[in-house]
């Protein structure tokens, strides 16, 4: 009986809409694309998680390579650790890690030492140090909303009252913003973008930030050359095609800083530095290991560790925090260890060698590698075209942002205008 049923929908639908069409026709009202509304252009901050720019030239991206040739492009440098947090947060705060706080994907505060700091706190003490670039818009007026981006979730400047189970008092978020949940399907992070713009102008965003994690988790899972990557990168450029298409759709001009926070090189399990077979496993507390290893001494090994350390070793260079070497700006925050081990690009520091050998990628090694190189890609209004900048800080974006939302620059910030002032039609 359902057959007949479904056509009794379809025909009345058909019957209606016949009905309707003659009343609009008879009426008087211009056409909808006569009253579509003259917008103003908003800024969209991207991140492509883990996107080095020369996934460009793999020939996967016809979206992102048309933007970067009729746009503006460059290799930008992450700020050092090359690793995913301490990165986000230095493009929208202006400040390296050192002096932003977010020191490390995991650290400990001293004076909260039974504490530790992970990618899923947000805990505003520990992001309060300098304020992000939609605390300043908001600040400003500027209505700012953020599909995922790290601190973007915290209230900035807020406290966690004590005793209630993680109440926030005060403090200041994007007026639109969202918890961070990988599950999130691209689409849904392109669609709910299309959806804030497709508010009354009144509660419509003008900044809004835009994150996807892809292409770095298939960059880790089968490193920068693999498979894996190589299909993420197409879908990306997908996500990105169809952000372009819904603001088409909706008459929105829009400047679109596309960024990623550091890029990938390729590892194997026997590119490892075994930190047990030079020092003792009872001098050290290991903070973080991988491309880089950060350590404390155990209280009263101080001089053992540092014998095994600060001699020369293959594949690797280790550094008291204040003798890091001042190209990395790195080792006056607190929250730094008190020793710092990196590693050749493509190897590892670990107690000891993983089980097999495994293909994969990862990155927090130099900033000046190449094969941790971020990408830039600026396209829209405000922007020149057909332009390539030379390298600049990721640092710089914070500036380069307040110049396109017309908020004053801040000399204090460790990021400048200058570096990217090329990026800006008005300059040319
Ligand atoms: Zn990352």
């Amino acid at each position: 009986m359902k057959t007949p049923l479904l056509s009794a929908l379809a025909l009345s639908t058909a019957v209606l809409a016949a009905a309707c069409a003659p009343a609009i026709e008879s009426t008087s009202a211009p056409p909808v694309a006569a009253v579509q509304e003259e917008r103003e252009p908003v800024t969209i901050l991207i991140s492509i998680d883990g996107f080095r720019p020369d996934y460009l030239d793999r020939g996967l991206t016809p979206t992102l390579t048309a933007l970067a040739s009729e746009g503006v492009a460059a290799s930008m440098r992450p700020s050092f650790p090359s690793k995913t947090f301490p990165n986000h947060w230095a493009e929208v705060t202006g400040y390296v890690p050192d002096h932003n706080g977010i020191v490390a994907n995991s650290f400990t505060d001293p004076s909260r030492a039974e504490d530790k700091f992970t990618m899923a706190t947000t805990d505003p003490f520990y992001w309060n140090g300098r304020e992000p670039i939609w605390v300043t818009a908001e600040k400003a007026g500027i209505r700012t909303a953020s599909m995922f981006w790290p601190g973007s979730a915290v209230a900035y400047g807020g406290e966690v009252v004590p005793n209630s189970y993680g109440k926030i008092e005060g403090g200041t978020r994007p007026q639109d913003w969202t918890a961070f949940d990988q599950a999130v399907s691209p689409t849904q992070r392109v669609n709910t973008i299309i959806d804030w713009l497709r508010r009354p102008a009144d509660i419509r965003p003008q900044f809004l930030t835009l994150y996807f994690d892809e292409v770095d988790t298939a960059g880790h899972d089968g490193g920068p050359n693999g498979s894996e990557v190589n299909a993420a990168i197409a879908n990306v450029d997908a996500d990105i095609s169809s952000l372009l298409a819904g603001l088409r759709e909706l008459g929105q001009p829009a400047n679109l800083v596309i960024t990623s926070d550091h890029g990938m090189a390729e590892i194997r399990n026997s590119r490892t530095v075994e930190l047990d077979r030079i020092v003792p496993r009872d001098a050290y507390q290991l903070v973080e290991a991988g491309p880089y290893a950060s350590l404390n001494a155990i209280p009263g090994r101080e001089a053992d560790l540092e014998a095994a350390l600060l001699r020369p070793h293959d594949r690797m260079e280790c550094w008291r925090k204040n003798e890091i070497p001042a190209r990395f700006e790195y080792g006056t925050s607190t929250r730094i260890p008190q020793y710092l081990c990196l590693a050749q690009v493509g190897w590892q520091i670990y107690p000891e060698r993983r089980e097999g050998e495994r293909v994969g990628g990862n990155h927090g090694y130099d900033n000046a590698a190449p094969e941790m190189a971020a990408l830039f890609i600026a396209n829209g209004p405000a922007f020149a075209q057909a332009k390539r900048l030379p390298v600049f800080d990721n640092v710089d974006i914070n500036p380069l942002l307040r110049e396109l939302l017309g908020l004053p620059q801040d000399e204090a910030l460790d990021g400048k205008l200058s570096p990217v002032a090329g990026a800006l039609m008005a300059s040319e």
